[in-house]
């Protein structure tokens, strides 16, 4: 199999997982990452193995928990006991205080896309030296996520009026699709009650 047929077919699979299992870890767990407690938007929520698929967890919802995008890049392969204490070491929301105020704002609609992610290089460490000193922002250029840019806070712009009204429209016409949806899916779970009902009506 080629690559592009493995994305495929990996992407396929994940959306599946997620139309799947998302709704279930939501009633479990509510809409808050599992690890730092944060309000989980679309765009910033992500599925996490509790035990790593690379040490043995399985892709059984019982191993599944919903983590931000932050969470579940920090915490890598660790070990459940292990996590809390690597993401409160990389944390980006207590930071010293001799460290500028960030910029941008995770969430936030910039110029290429929207802030997933936000982190500090102290000087010094090996990931300032790969990606430059200061905050750093992991910005989704689509909405698949699979398309991450990191940025210096320099290379970052604003949005332009006609990108956000741009993006307004875009989110508006999703509204209008999921409301589409949910009617046809409204009208065939009538139908099937009905068809259920009929052939009741001819048992008895
Ligand atoms: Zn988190």
């Amino acid at each position: 199999m080629d690559s592009s047929t493995t994305l495929r077919r990996y992407k396929r699979l994940y959306r599946k997982a997620r139309r799947e299992k998302l709704p279930r870890l939501i009633e479990k767990y509510g809409d808050r990452c599992f690890w730092c407690e944060c309000h989980l938007t679309p765009e910033i929520m992500t599925i996490d193995h509790y035990i790593p698929l690379s040490l043995g967890g399985s892709n059984k919802t019982d191993n599944l928990r919903l983590a931000c995008y932050g969470c579940n890049q920090k915490r890598g392969n660790a070990m459940p006991e292990d996590t809390p204490e690597i993401i409160a070491e990389k944390s980006c929301i207590r930071f010293p205080s001799h460290w500028p105020q960030p910029k941008y704002q995770l969430g936030q609609l910039v110029s290429l896309g929207r802030i997933i992610g936000v982190e500090y290089q102290s000087p010094g460490t090996r990931r300032a030296y790969d990606l430059g000193l200061g905050w750093i922002y992991a910005v989704l250029i689509d909405d698949l996520g699979y398309d991450t840019l990191q940025l210096k806070e320099s290379e970052i712009e604003l949005p332009s009026l006609s990108l956000l009204q741009a993006e307004i429209n875009y989110e508006k016409l999703l509204v209008e699709i999921h409301q589409k949806n949910l009617g046809c899916l409204d009208e065939q779970m009538g139908a099937l009650v009905q068809l259920d009902k009929s052939l009741e009506g001819e048992q008895a």
